[in-house]
């Protein structure tokens, strides 16, 4: 039975990516923010989905010792980490001489040396077994940028460079290094983005959607976080064992243009 961890799986993108792993029938490691009859109610309902276990593990993704206590619990519980899937993000959108210090100083934190941090606690559990699958959540914004949102596009072009380097350093391991770059997907992180948008912008919530989000993704509509999450089961199938320090866009052709 497969091992996961996924962080920053209490909501969207992660939620959705941990809820395929558990009805696939694998033990999976959830973590997050939220209150706490919340996240127990989520874990329960992940539980029954399955044949695998599904627990919960608090780990800031801001702090390292919590985040090796992370990785450290699915060894213990689950006898390694097969495939970690680093998704925790958050966003902050104002233009670079009003941003804070400290947000940039957090979001490079959670969005990129979250991963780092993860993988290096990772790998040797991989390794013992000889396979092993790390699908980093990255973006659009790993391979293109948008204004106002500085630190967010600095850590997904960072998380594109990490992946790839650490698939050449595993690629003889059975492990494979792999990034997931959605364009916008409909979730709570975008949704609070929007009145700030807005108002960095000088324009209305509907035109946020329309004329900013939605321009530049042909299909002028949100990706599904189910979409996202069958990408994820298929870079940890067998079938993608040749698929390494790559990206898979799903973003209805944003950056192709
Ligand atoms: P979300 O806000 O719905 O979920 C974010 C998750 O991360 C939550 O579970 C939250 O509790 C957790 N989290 C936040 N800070 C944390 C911390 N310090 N420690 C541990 N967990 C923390 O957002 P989402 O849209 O589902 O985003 C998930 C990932 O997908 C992010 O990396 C985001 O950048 C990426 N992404 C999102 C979109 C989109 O349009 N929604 C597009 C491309 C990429």
């Amino acid at each position: 039975m497969k091992s996961v961890v996924v962080t920053g799986s209490t909501s969207g993108i992660g939620l959705a990516i941990a809820t395929a792993f558990a009805e696939g029938g694998a033990n999976v490691v959830i973590n997050g923010f939220g209150p706490a009859e919340e996240i127990e109610a989520t874990r329960a309902k992940l539980d029954g989905l399955g044949k695998g276990r599904v627990l919960y593990h608090p780990a800031d993704m801001t702090k390292p010792h919590e985040i090796s206590d992370l990785i450290q619990t699915a060894v213990e519980e689950f006898d390694g980490v097969d495939i970690l899937v680093n998704n925790a993000g958050i966003q902050h959108v104002e233009k670079i001489e009003d941003f804070p210090v400290e947000k940039w100083d957090q979001i490079i934190a959670i969005n990129l040396s979250s991963s780092f941090h993860t993988i290096r606690a990772a790998i040797p559990h991989m390794k013992r077994k000889g396979w092993g699958r790390i699908i980093n959540v990255a973006s659009a914004h790993g391979l293109v940028a948008s204004p106002f949102k500085a630190a967010y596009v600095a850590a997904k072009h960072g998380i594109m460079g990490l992946t790839k380097t650490v698939a050449l350093e595993i690629a003889e391991n059975g492990i494979t290094a792999n990034a997931i770059c959605p364009g916008y997907v409909l979730t709570p992180l975008v949704e609070k983005q929007i009145p700030d948008t807005a108002k960095a912008r000088g324009i209305s919530e509907a035109q946020v959607k329309s004329d900013v989000m939605l321009k530049f993704q042909p299909t002028k509509e949100f990706v599904g976080v189910d979409e996202v999450a069958a990408i994820a089961l298929f870079l940890a199938s067998d079938a993608a064992k040749s698929i390494n320090g790559t990206h898979i866009s799903v973003d209805g052709g944003w950056t192709a243009q």
